[in-house]
């Protein structure tokens, strides 16, 4: 079956400053897919996230990025967040003053989607028992106080309640224990299957992966990609880990 395309990046190369992190990155994403991009500390992983999503930050020099079929590389974040996509911090923010609840509320009405405050609050509370939060977290200050792991959740809280058709989820199961990396697969799943979405997962930990079908596995090293294969790739990351890349080049 000839999936629809979603993602593409061409020919993309992305600096900080003066100092260029991506090199000619060629990707494509279609509608359903889930991906994993692996690569050692510092290797621009989560520098692809911010380039896909717009962190002015993060300048693109050269290359295009289309999103469903629109040149997207000149349109700011909020505009690409509208179109659909979705970034899950590696280091999530703290905001006093802000409550969880009332993040996400706001979030949804910024796309347009008005609830009544009532069914609102059950679609939350609904959302937040299939992640084993907490109800009292709803209405406490966002990732205020959080553990690692609660602030992780509260990521995968906002995918799920906005649920955009491309979700990139940058290392959303480092620092989780067990129990919580089953939760947030689930979780994860529960989106796939939602509404058929699209996932760019950046992690180092496989165990997530075990959960999840996964149709492409990407290798970064030192700003390229230097490896796309299928699932497998995991397997062999995990047995010999990224060495065998980094002397390729
Ligand atoms: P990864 O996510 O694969 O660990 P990053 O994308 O965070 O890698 O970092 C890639 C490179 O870009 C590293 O050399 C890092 O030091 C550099 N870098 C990342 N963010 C910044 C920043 N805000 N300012 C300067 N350099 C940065
Ligand atoms: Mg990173």
């Amino acid at each position: 079956m000839q999936r629809e395309e979603l993602l593409r990046i061409k020919n993309l190369s992305v600096s900080i400053g003066d100092v260029e992190i991506l090199h000619d990155i060629n990707l494509v994403i279609n509608k359903g897919e889930t991906h994993v991009l692996m690569g050692p500390n510092g290797a621009g992983k989560s520098t692809l996230g911010y380039a896909m999503i717009g962190n002015p930050l993060y300048q693109v020099t050269s290359g295009e990025i289309w999103f469903k079929g629109q040149r997207i590389d000149d349109l700011p974040c909020y505009k690409r967040a509208l179109e659909g996509m979705f970034l899950s911090f590696q280091n999530p923010i703290e905001i006093p003053g802000i409550t969880l609840s009332s993040f996400i509320r706001s979030a949804l009405e910024q796309r347009g989607i008005k609830l009544r405050l009532m069914q609102y609050k059950k679609e939350l509370k609904n959302t937040m028992d299939i992640l084993n939060i907490d109800e009292s977290y709803a209405d406490r200050d966002l990732n205020k106080g959080f553990s690692g792991g609660e602030k992780k959740k509260a990521e995968v809280l906002q995918m799920l309640m906005l649920n955009p058709s491309f979700a990139i989820l940058d290392e959303t199961d480092s620092g989780l224990d067990v129990d919580a990396t089953k939760t947030v697969s689930l979780g994860i799943e529960e989106y796939r299957k939602k509404n058929d979405g699209s996932l760019f997962i950046i992690t180092h930990n496989t165990k997530i992966l075990q959960a999840l079908s996964v149709d492409y596995t990407h290798i970064m090293v030192d700003g390229s990609l230097v490896k796309t294969s299928d699932a497998s790739l995991i397997d062999d990351i995990n047995a010999n880990g990224f060495a065998q890349y980094e002397k390729d080049q």
